[in-house]
């Protein structure tokens, strides 16, 4: 059967820079489970759902399909058959995602997806990388490799500030921490680092540094 590798860590950690580029080394899978409590939250905006009223948004949590495509090179993610890659990203989703994913029946519904999704490349003998928050605890605890990255406030501002093609890196940095909080402190599987994964500073790092780095354990 094939690997499992799982990495999670705060927002601009470069999970998923890293894990493409592993799964890509690889010739693995990679799923994206941010992009699919995103794409749940851009379903719960697009329908007038209040995110704050957890109750609204557990009860809607199955309407919406979301669908993943988990080729690390052309990663897509759509909803009701619509591609929904670029607003995902926005700032509307952006603000609002933490709200949606501290619902637990979102994340027990998106969870058992995330599992099928493993099992399915598990059962292909590709193997996997799963990126997210909750990966190395919740959603494949058993996975052979198990990651936790981190970077500095500042190295983690300026990466997404790159990606998202502002100057205003404060701001930025104020987003990440307000995130970061929320994400933590939830009562349903926060993010938590655990003493089984392999902590990987990638603050004074490149991309292509760290993908070897995990590339390497992955093969030990
Ligand atoms: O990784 P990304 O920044 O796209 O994740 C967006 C949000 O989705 C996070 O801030 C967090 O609230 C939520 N998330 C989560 N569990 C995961 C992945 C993401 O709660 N496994």
């Amino acid at each position: 059967k094939g690997i499992v590798i799982a990495i999670d860590g705060p927002s601009g950690s470069g999970k998923s820079s890293t894990a493409r580029g592993v799964a890509r080394a690889r010739e693995l899978r990679y799923l994206d489970t941010g992009a699919m409590y995103r794409a749940l939250t851009w379903w719960m905006l697009d329908n007038g759902v209040d995110v704050d009223d957890a109750a609204a948004v557990a009860a809607n949590v199955e309407r919406p399909v979301i669908s993943m495509g988990t080729d690390p090179s052309a990663p897509s993610v759509t909803v009701d058959g619509r591609d929904v890659a670029a607003e995902i990203r926005g700032k509307e989703v952006t603000t609002s995602v933490s709200a949606v994913s501290a619902v637990p029946e979102a994340r027990e519904l998106l969870v058992r997806t995330q599992r099928e999704v493993i099992e399915a490349a598990r059962e292909e003998s590709t193997g996997i990388v799963v990126e997210g928050r909750d990966i190395t605890t919740v959603v494949a605890p058993d996975a052979p490799v198990k990651l936790f990255l981190t970077a500095s406030a500042e190295a983690r501002a300026q990466r997404r500030s790159k990606e998202v093609r502002t100057v205003d890196v404060a701001a930025t940095q104020a987003d990440l921490a307000r995130r970061d909080k929320l994400d933590s402190s939830r009562a349903h599987s926060p993010l938590t680092q655990t003493a089984d994964a392999t902590e990987l500073d990638t603050t004074g790092l490149t991309l292509d540094e760290v993908i070897a780095l995990v590339v390497k354990l992955a093969d030990e």
